[in-house]
């Protein structure tokens, strides 16, 4: 008899944004002369940088012929790429990472789930709440967590991210094994300083855990006080993982290109309490299990690190950071007090009340789709997620209807 993983029946979200179709849907259907405009997504909108697409297609004509076309590739990545990335985005930032810690992916969604191959079934994970829901999914599915009451798995620790902590969250009062952190964050936009995660290092030096570091929008970082990396911290190496991605920086979430960085001092435990380094782990599994990223994709990704490229990435990104701070200056012109947008494409609005209704009235009133805040945690309640990634156009129309009905 073929059994199911049960733990998939507990399993409570992919009802955000399926929820939100489903009344953008019926509310299109009876007004069909309404335009909508979309700021909920989290996928972008404008073209791949020209130096991207220009080794793209140089990279596919290599594969035209016989004496320079490539089958299988290293499956952590070409060289190229792995060295480009840790001098580039590692060491340029003081941040001691060599290119073979560097493991080159499709996706970091992927990688933040994968991840837990390497971890013994029993831990204590810590999430933030409000979260990027991949995170607490992909535990509910290996079985990491017990059924789910309103909103909250047990077996989870959350971490809650409030205007009082800036969306920061403290240090657990508890024991936590796994610690899952994003800055800039996905949904809040809230950024953390050095200090802040230095604190979080400590904690995982002291506990031995361990940090699962997501920097998916390191790129819209713009204050230099900012770390981009949490490598740039004292120690780091010793407790974290972290997680990267074209996606967001270079326009890549159709093209698919991510990396983990996994350096060879961070160590796990066995029950007994001996050290095993992590590094011979993730590249078993990531060999074992993943046979690499396109060859012309990895060249597009290398032409982010070129001239052309960093100034055409940079200039993409202020593209949304400009809209972000349109959608910033209308949504405190009308008196919210909100986070993010300045270090990231997200804006987290405090509406004040049930973050479904205000979705409805923005829906309804002046056809914005926003992203409920409640649908990522229960500390999202009152707040509503808005996206950056969009034409400046829509965004311009879209501030010039929340003007109007708000
Ligand atoms: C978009 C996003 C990613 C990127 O995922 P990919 O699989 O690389 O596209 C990672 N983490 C967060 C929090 C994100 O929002």
């Amino acid at each position: 008899m073929i059994r199911v993983n049960e733990n998939f029946a507990k399993l409570q979200s992919s009802y955000l944004f399926s929820e939100i179709a489903k009344r953008v849907k019926a509310y299109q259907a009876e007004h069909p002369d309404k335009r909508v405009i979309r700021l909920g997504i989290g996928d972008v909108t404008e073209p791949l940088p020209p130096a991207c697409i220009e080794a793209l297609h140089k990279a596919v004509d290599e594969l035209a012929s016989r004496a320079t076309f490539r089958g299988y590739g290293p499956e952590q990545g070409y060289d190229f790429l792995r060295e480009a990335i840790a001098r580039n985005d590692f060491q340029s930032r003081g941040a001691a990472i060599e290119p073979d810690e560097v493991f080159v992916s499709d996706g970091a969604k992927c990688d933040t789930a994968n991840i837990q191959e390497l971890f013994a079934q029993k831990l204590t994970i810590a999430v933030p709440d409000p979260v990027y829901p991949v995170y607490v999914d992909t535990n509910v599915m290996a079985g990491r967590t017990g059924t789910c009451t309103k909103g909250r798995y047990k077996g989870l620790v959350y971490l809650e991210c409030t205007e009082a902590n800036g969306f920061v969250p403290a240090l657990p009062e508890q024991p936590v094994d796994v610690i899952y952190l994003c800055f800039p964050n996905n949904p809040t936009g809230a950024t953390a300083t050095r200090e802040q995660l230095a604190a979080w290092v400590r904690y995982a030096r002291e506990n031995r855990a361990l940090i699962l570091f997501d920097a998916a929008y390191e790129a819209f970082i713009r204050d230099p006080a900012l770390p981009h990396s949490i490598y740039e911290i004292e120690g780091a190496r010793d407790v974290a993982i972290e997680f990267r991605s074209y996606s967001k920086t270079a326009g890549f979430t159709g093209t698919r290109c991510a990396f983990t960085v996994v350096p060879k001092t961070l160590m796990g435990y066995t029950r007994k309490g001996e050290s095993v380094p992590l590094h011979p782990l993730w590249n078993r599994r990531h060999t074992t299990k993943f046979n690499g990223v396109s060859y012309p994709v990895q060249r597009a990704t290398e032409a982010v690190y070129s001239p052309a490229g960093k100034e055409q990435t940079r200039a993409l990104v202020d593209f949304y950071l400009g809209n972000a701070a349109l959608i910033r200056a209308t949504l405190k012109e009308l008196g919210f007090s909100l986070t993010g947008g300045d270090n990231s494409p997200y804006i987290w609005v405090n509406v004040g009340k049930d973050s479904w209704k205000f979705f409805d009235r923005l829906l309804k009133r002046a056809q914005v789709v926003t992203t409920p805040g409640a649908g990522f945690g229960r500390c999202g309640q009152g707040f509503i997620r808005i996206s950056a990634f969009n034409s400046r156009e829509n965004v311009e129309e879209a501030m010039r209807r929340l003007r109007k009905v708000l």
